[in-house]
């Protein structure tokens, strides 16, 4: 894999025009007044009695969306508990809002209910930076190395994985593949693998891609907010720049941060994940104050900085259109689906056999 100073500096420029293309081309959101939003939540939650659906969403949507989700008795998760619920709620149709591969893992595991998504464009730079195509070869070269892959992959990079892990459980099954004596392959996120990498001493292989959002938390800007707020705790989350990282008061899951948000006696946090976090933070720990990490500014992403923009696309009028018109479905290949089954599977019985929450950001 592409390791040097040049190649990531390359692959940095091409994940910062990725984001540049998507927000030159994607709609304007509508800015709707209060009434017009009000009137939409309403119909919403009409279809969504109306056709026995339940509407999914992760933490990272727009706070809307998430009390929407509350109100109507779905949930908002990260993407393995999305699913789960999605898989054990008694509903006939499923909405999803996230980002695509969430769809195809809800997908997977409810193959029985129709999901749907309030766009399928929503997709991830963990996802696109890790296509079969190349993916597959990749792991061909490495046969004696045991393929675990983040559950921000698609159907088909899951498929052709040993194992599929969340953020919470990956350390976990990462010291149990080690103490087995095997060596490992990683993919898609860098840093998120690297950082396994130290904590466990495990011999692994890492794919390079990385989170355009998390990528953008800087240490530089750390070290000056925490001057500002010295009483502050660092919270991180794994897909973070180590240099950030090593900073951190607590390194997590969405789950796990937001634990740590509530458990801890601090008053004031300094966040470095997706800001939507900030809505179940702040309705958990009403009397803390969450600031957001800083990012690059002007010169990258900065118009995603802490949002994921792909995340953002899971508009209200979006999800409206959808519900009414049952349109954007996810399918997955049904041979594909039982392939990825397998390493989602294990995963699953091991957190059971571990008695380990599988939460994560996923
Ligand atoms: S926040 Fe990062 S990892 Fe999550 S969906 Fe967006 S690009 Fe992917």
């Amino acid at each position: 894999m592409m390791n040097d100073k040049s190649a990531n500096e390359e692959r940095l420029m091409a994940d910062t025009q990725l984001v540049r293309d998507y927000l030159a081309t994607v709609p304007h959101q509508t800015s709707l007044d209060a009434d017009q939003r009000e009137g939409l939540r309403s119909k919403i939650k009409t279809l969504l009695q109306e056709k026995r659906a339940v509407l999914v969403a992760h933490y990272y949507t727009d706070p809307e969306i998430q009390a929407l989700a509350e109100e109507t008795g779905g949930i908002v998760a990260d993407s393995l508990e999305m699913a789960r619920f999605g898989r054990d709620c008694d509903a006939d149709l499923l909405v999803v809002a996230g980002v695509r591969f969430m769809g195809e893992t809800a997908s997977i595991l409810s193959p029985e209910k129709k999901v749907l998504m309030p766009t399928l464009e929503a997709t991830c730079s963990l996802d696109i930076a890790c296509p079969i195509e190349t993916f597959a070869p990749f792991c061909d070269e490495h046969s004696d190395r045991t393929v675990v892959v983040y559950a921000n992959t698609s159907a088909a990079v899951k498929a052709r994985a040993d194992w599929v892990v969340t953020s919470s459980i990956a350390l976990e099954v990462i010291e149990h593949l080690k103490a087995r004596g095997e060596k490992i392959l990683w993919a898609p996120d860098r840093h998120l693998g690297r950082y396994i990498e130290e904590k466990t001493g495990a011999d692994m292989l890492l794919w390079d891609a990385a989170c355009i959002v998390h990528e953008e938390f800087k240490a530089k800007g750390l070290f000056d907010m925490k001057a500002l707020y010295p009483d502050a705790k660092i919270l991180a989350h794994p897909e973070s720049p180590s240099s950030v990282l090593s900073m951190a008061d607590v390194v997590g899951s969405t789950s796990q941060l937001i634990k740590a948000a509530c458990d801890l006696p601090d008053k004031t946090f300094i966040v470095a994940t997706d800001q939507g976090i900030f809505y179940k933070m702040q309705q958990l720990a009403p009397d803390k104050q969450f600031i957001i990490a800083p990012t690059a500014g002007n010169d990258a992403t900065c118009r995603s900085c802490a949002s994921c923009p792909w995340m953002g696309m899971n508009s209200l009028e979006a999800m409206y259109d959808t519900l009414l018109n049952e349109n954007n479905e996810v399918h997955v290949n049904e041979e594909l689906a039982e392939q990825a089954m397998k390493p989602l599977r294990r995963m699953l019985d091991f957190s059971q056999q571990k008695q380990i929450a599988v939460k994560g950001k996923a």
